[in-house]
């Protein structure tokens, strides 16, 4: 199993750790050739969003990813991740993959929240009924998810950004897509990372 990760800002290296950890093994896009690289599935690590999706045009990667992921190559989105495969943006002109049918506002939780943890149960996770760790950094709010049958929440908080209580959903899986607003990767529970291997064996061509 060959795991590609975007790695040309943010928390790309956390990724790679745990990829390791899980006996995957990793390669970084760093420029357009690596996506000859051949993998089996690809990650999208938090950070910038906006620098990501520069860079990502800049150095001539972007648009062989998107045909890669609309393709049906299997792809995790964490925070600025997420943010590059959400559809529409409700407080930013830009959107970037746009592979993901949900709407996503950045930086959501406003100065005093801009970092916090929670925990959550994940649909999909091995033990899932032990509420897996959530880490968020000045995240995105997922305001909706389109789409029909095909996209679903997998994992919701009971604070709503603006601190009152709601179902805030955190997690959604379409397809061969998953995309958290935390980050899974700052945990040292690997459970998320494990489901996307399982993903990454499916063919969702
Ligand atoms: N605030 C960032 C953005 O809008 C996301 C933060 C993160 O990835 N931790 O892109």
């Amino acid at each position: 199993m060959r795991i590609a990760v975007l790695a040309v800002q943010g928390a790309f290296l956390e990724h790679e750790h745990i990829l390791g950890r899980l006996g995957a093994e990793c390669m970084e896009l760093r420029k357009s050739s690596d996506l000859r690289g051949g993998f089996d599935g690809l990650i999208l690590p938090g950070g910038e969003s906006t620098v990501q999706g520069k860079l990502m045009r800049e150095l001539h990667m972007f648009e062989g990813l998107k045909e890669m992921i609309a393709g049906g190559l299997p792809v995790m989105g964490t925070c600025a991740g997420l943010i590059l495969l959400a559809g529409r943006l409700s407080n930013d002109p830009n959107t970037y993959f746009g592979t993901l049918p949900i709407t996503v506002r950045r930086n959501a939780y406003g100065r005093q929240l801009g970092s916090f943890s929670a925990s959550a149960h994940i649909q999909g996770l091995a033990d899932e009924t032990r509420p897996f760790p959530l880490e968020f950094i000045r995240a995105p709010y997922i305001s909706e998810i389109h789409g029909g049958r095909q996209a679903f929440p997998i994992a919701a908080i009971g604070r709503m950004p603006d601190g009152s209580q709601g179902e805030n959903i955190v997690g959604v899986r379409c397809r061969n897509q998953l995309g958290f607003a935390f980050h899974p990767e700052l945990t040292g529970d690997d459970r998320c990372h494990k489901m996307f291997l399982e993903m990454c064996k499916h063919n969702f061509r």
